[in-house]
């Protein structure tokens, strides 16, 4: 099959987040089986350019119409550590992909709404035909939209569309000029409820429910969460349309880059180990403790690694430093926010943590660290309010760190509590969860994590290694990825 990813990130040259992960492991996954996969992405100037081969034009005439005219555009090919990629960089006063950061922008809207129509262009006009079009989160939601209204009508009427949401927060609500801009003229069609129209903002289009009414297929990153989206509120608005649209939505576990994110092979820790060789996990603690300036105690490591964001329950976040400490533990947290109000907060903790020994805060987004934390600590706290998938707890798992989280989304189909998960035997069970989002929830589990680790050390490394042997691999979602391109390919 012939399968073209578009997305706004692709790991590691461009990641905020996990759908950077995602793309990046997803595309190899299907490279492997046979497939050939092409990427999809915005030229942006801050993207890690070191993470890029073979930089080189590939198309330099590309001229995309917006609003009544056009934005000439170049093509960039080049291979994401083996994966081909096109970048496609416009030449405009807007800018689209030159602001420093990849999202945040005023503009955001009209910045993804142009790459989406930006890379059905370039399949256009460089003849590229692809069976299943795969698009990410709300950034390409009008792809399947322009599709299907506009492109099917000049010879890409065969493609077919997956749309893959990695989160239901971030829509993408606009006006209609964009409308105006990518060529869907006649507002009061797309402005129906059964299209475009926002379903609480009657002024608005959400590109997102033009991803789910338009694509053939439609998932988000965990079985779980998909059934929060239609029956709970985590899908911010869209479980009606959700509900329509049932027979073509379902749930797919992400996987994890077993070459990226596997301390048997992993060149950013400087002890490799498995699950048989245990042991050796103790000198990348030690490592960990020594980068970090962390005292050498008796004494277990937990840790936060993500987005300091409402979502992954920054207020249990910050309480599970202080009342790791409290117990006994030393606490490392790896994380970068965006809102102001929580990046203030978290800036004045590490001043005020500065001289612990026992804690460290590192505020930013840093690759390389986030490994040696995952090979380092015991334990990794996951308290998400809401969470699609979470990638952290899956790595946690790999790296033999004990996973304590809260009972939600993926979080849910991957983490199986040693004391109380009644769908699971004993020897299957890896983690801790909780439900509540109140902080005697996370403490009575981070309790019995440190407890196990204090009182019973063989049995806390009897639940590390249980938690390595998971196959939380892109082996099974591969699979069920080319099931569902065969489905909407011959339906
Ligand atoms: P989300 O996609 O909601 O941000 P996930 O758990 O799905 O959360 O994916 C997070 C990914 O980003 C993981 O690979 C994690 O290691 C990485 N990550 C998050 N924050 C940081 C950071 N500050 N520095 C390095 N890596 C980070």
């Amino acid at each position: 099959m012939y399968i073209v990813q578009v997305a706004s990130e692709c790991a590691p040259a461009i990641k905020a987040g996990g759908l950077g992960d995602v793309v990046y492991g997803l595309s190899r996954e299907l490279e492997g089986r046979g497939h050939c996969v092409e990427i999809v992405l915005p030229m942006y100037d801050c993207m890690r350019y070191d993470q890029i081969w073979g930089l080189h034009e590939a198309y330099q005439d590309l001229s995309v119409p917006w609003y009544g005219g056009a934005i000439h555009c170049t093509v960039f090919c080049g291979r994401i550590h083996g994966r081909l990629c096109f970048f496609i960089q416009p030449h405009s006063d807007d800018n689209f992909f030159n602001r420093g950061c990849y999202y945040g922008a005023f503009d955001d809207a009209m910045r993804f709404a142009f790459f989406s129509k930006a890379a059905l262009e370039f399949l256009l006009r460089s003849n590229k035909r692809p069976d299943v079009i795969h698009c990410h989160d709300w950034q390409t939601g009008l792809l399947p939209v322009m599709l299907y209204e506009i492109y099917g009508w000049h010879g890409m009427g065969t493609q077919r569309v997956c749309y893959t949401i990695h989160n239901f927060r971030h829509q993408g609500v606009a006006g209609a000029s964009v409308l105006a801009a990518t060529g869907l003229n006649n507002p009061d069609y797309y402005y129906s409820y059964d299209r475009l129209r926002d379903n609480f903002n009657a002024t608005a289009i959400n590109f997102m429910k033009g991803g789910i009414v338009y694509a053939n297929y439609v998932n988000t990153v965990s079985p779980h969460h998909a059934w929060e989206a239609r029956y709970s509120d985590v899908s911010s608005g869209l479980g009606h349309t959700l509900e329509i649209h049932n027979h073509k939505f379902g749930g797919i576990l992400n996987g994890i880059d077993y070459d990226v994110w596997n301390p048997d092979v992993d060149r950013f820790i400087p002890h490799q180990y498995t699950a048989d060789t245990w042991d050796i996990k103790a000198k990348n603690k030690h490592a960990l403790r020594e980068r970090l300036l962390l005292r050498d105690e008796n004494k277990p490591i937990v840790c936060f690694i993500g987005r300091l964001d409402d979502q992954k329950g920054v207020h249990l976040v910050h309480h599970a430093i202080y009342y790791a400490m409290h117990r006994q533990a030393q606490f490392v947290l790896l994380g970068s926010a965006t809102a102001p109000k929580i990046n203030d907060w978290f800036w004045h903790e590490k001043h005020f943590l500065n001289d612990n020994p026992d804690c460290h805060l590192e505020l930013g987004f840093n690759e390389e660290l986030s490994h040696l934390i995952y090979a380092g600590a015991d334990i990794i706290v996951v308290p998400s309010h809401f969470e699609p998938c979470g990638l952290t707890q899956m790595i946690g798992l790999k790296y033999g760190t004990v996973p304590v989280v809260r009972g939600v989304g993926g979080l849910i189909n991957t983490v199986f509590d040693r004391d109380h998960d009644a769908a699971h035997p004993a020897n299957e069970r890896n983690g801790y969860v909780f439900y509540q989002t109140d902080h005697p929830a996370l403490e009575s589990a981070l309790d019995r994590a440190i407890g196990l680790w204090y009182n019973h050390p063989d049995e806390f490394r009897q639940l590390s290694q249980q938690g390595m042997q998971y196959d939380y691999s892109w082996n099974r979602p591969g699979s069920m990825y080319v099931s569902v391109y065969d489905y909407i390919r011959h339906k």
